[in-house]
């Protein structure tokens, strides 16, 4: 796999430093394992705590909102644990980018599943 030096177009969901600090989890291996949900996927990321993002699609397997247990995602912004989830369903998921292309525009904060 080829490692992309450019962002990814859905980091424009996040700030510059929200970005960086997904990136370093995932590059860190905080974010580990995609496992799938009747709503989608969820990853656990590790850190001080535990925060699990989930990453809802619709019956077409779009992606079409994102959630985590944070209390920064809680007020509603886009957190660097759901950077750290997209960079790794990016690693993972070869139609990733290109359907993230299509709906990262689209792709709304949810209230976190409990
Ligand atoms: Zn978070």
């Amino acid at each position: 796999m080829t490692k992309k030096e450019n962002n990814p177009v859905w980091a424009g969901l996040f700030t510059r430093t929200i970005l960086q600090r997904g990136k370093d989890y995932y590059q860190k291996g905080k974010a580990k394992k995609i496992v799938g949900t009747k709503e989608g996927y969820s990853i656990t990321v590790r850190g001080s705590r535990n925060y699990k993002v989930e990453v809802y699609t619709d019956e077409h397997g779009w992606y079409e909102g994102v959630s985590c247990t944070c209390p920064y995602a809680q007020e509603g912004n886009y957190c660097k644990h759901m950077a750290a989830a997209f960079y790794l369903m990016d690693a993972q998921f070869v139609d990733f980018s290109e359907m993230m292309g299509k709906c990262w525009k689209k792709i709304r904060i949810m209230k976190p599943l409990l």
